[in-house]
């Protein structure tokens, strides 16, 4: 049954609801509706100008109405009076081809029409840094190895506790927090969950963390290397498929079972398990268009060995069992951690291309090819063949332009949309005069 907002504010003591959605730089653009407002918003949508945000319309487009899925809905835990709740984005009676949420939710129904239901569970890093963002926000934090460092972590516990207290109380299941391999550097884990509903989490555990930060006199950001030779912000994802959505998943789909294909697996991954992986490992130079989607990614993926010893990032299209050195590790039976993704991935396209690149892997039945169980950065040379990862966001764009079948996947509208919008704006880093070129150029 369809959740009433008007009746949840009322339930609540809820006076305004941000009515938010995502753009195709992973932007969340809201209006703040007041409650009386509600009941009619609910039906037909908050009006945006949609060409203001980063969606490829312009002026003469039509409003775009962003309609609030109610079952998305979370009230602020830091502010009590405000709901939060993602929308899908509609124009003239249809939904915007490539806004991100219904790109994903497109993706869910053609995996479902399937029998296939992805579950990730993402861990998105973050910096707390000073409220200008020039610098660390903790002038203690200078270990040369600072991973779980137990008295840094505690420097951080208001602002880490208030994070993970909104999570406990919101029902996501968090179960550890920890200071991680850059110095100022956290992670939060809590459950994983279908797609949609980890996309909506991920989107609001940005808005939160941010939020609680700003309200302590810091900057969190999920920038993918903030801080030049220090380990940078990932959002490693662990994926598995199951036979039916949310508490309805009972078997799967990944895992081996005795009596089917545990025989020919390798890591405990089924047949389709394998296949998925083949899709990932397939399209993966490509989607780093989108799991890597900004300039500053390729600080991150390609990066030389940071102080504390290892980038935490790969460099080549690689996998392995449970090794922290390539692109994918299988952890255990039945699941993979993709850990291309950066801090800057937009929520809803990242699970998107997930799920169009796994598809694509069953449907062709997929070989993920040669798994490599060596530690990739002292011994990645010895690898001969596996793709390595685009350097730059010029290469990944061009290699995402280049795979027919991902585009088509992604959809055709979206596709365009973000190639176009994407290319100026490196056009627009391109064109930017720095200061390298002058101290590398001037006595030529
Ligand atoms: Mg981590």
């Amino acid at each position: 049954m369809t959740k009433d907002l008007a009746a949840f504010a009322k339930e609540k003591g809820v006076k305004y609801f941000m009515i938010s959605y995502t753009d195709l730089f992973g932007g969340q653009r809201a209006k703040l509706v007041p409650t009386q407002a509600i009941a009619d918003m609910q039906d037909e949508g908050a009006g945006f100008a949609g060409f203001a945000t980063w969606l490829d319309f312009t002026p003469a487009h039509p409003d775009m109405l962003a309609v609030p899925d109610p079952n998305s809905v979370i009230q602020l835990p830091w502010k009590p009076e405000v709901a939060w709740v993602a929308a899908n984005c509609v124009m003239d009676g249809k939904y915007v081809a490539q806004a991100p949420r219904n790109v994903l939710r497109r993706l869910i129904d053609q995996a479902a029409a399937d029998g296939m239901h992805v579950k990730t569970g993402i861990e998105a890093e973050f910096f707390l840094l000073s409220p200008d963002g020039s610098q660390i926000s903790d002038e203690y934090d200078t270990a040369s190895k600072p991973c779980y460092d137990q008295q840094a972590v505690m420097r951080r516990y208001d602002v880490i506790k208030e994070i993970c207290d909104y999570m406990l109380e919101l029902g996501w299941g968090p179960y550890q927090n920890d200071h991680e391999d850059a110095n100022g550097q956290f992670e939060m884990n809590w459950e994983f969950d279908d797609t949609l509903a980890t996309a909506d989490k991920h989107s609001f555990f940005k808005f939160m963390t941010k939020s609680v930060a700003e309200k302590h006199g810091f900057r969190a950001t999920f920038m993918p290397k903030p801080v030049e030779g220090l380990t940078g912000n990932g959002c490693h994802a662990h994926i598995s498929v199951w036979d039916a959505p949310g508490s309805k998943a009972k078997t799967n789909v990944f895992a081996t079972t005795p009596s089917t294909d545990s025989q020919t697996s390798e890591l405990g991954l089924s047949e389709k398990g394998r296949h998925f992986l083949g899709g990932i490992m397939k399209h993966a130079s490509a989607f780093a268009a989108i799991t890597n989607p900004t300039v500053n990614s390729y600080k991150r993926i390609n990066a030389p060995r940071t102080m504390s010893g290892a980038t935490w990032a790969p460099n080549s299209v690689t996998w392995t069992g449970n090794n922290r050195t390539h692109m994918v590790r299988v952890p255990g039976p039945g699941r993979f951690e993709l850990r291309l993704a950066d801090g800057a991935t937009n929520p809803y396209l990242l699970q998107a291309v997930i799920i169009a690149a796994g598809l694509s892997g069953v449907k062709s039945e997929a070989d993920p090819g040669k798994r490599y169980d060596i530690d990739m950065y002292a011994q990645g040379h010895m690898v001969r063949g596996a793709p390595k990862l685009p350097l730059n966001m010029l290469d990944a764009l061009r290699a995402y332009d280049k795979d027919k079948g991902l585009k088509e996947a992604m959809g055709k509208e979206f596709s365009e949309a973000y190639l176009k919008l994407k290319m100026e704006e490196w056009n627009s880093f391109v064109s930017h005069f720095s200061s390298w070129e002058k101290e590398n150029t001037l006595d030529i």
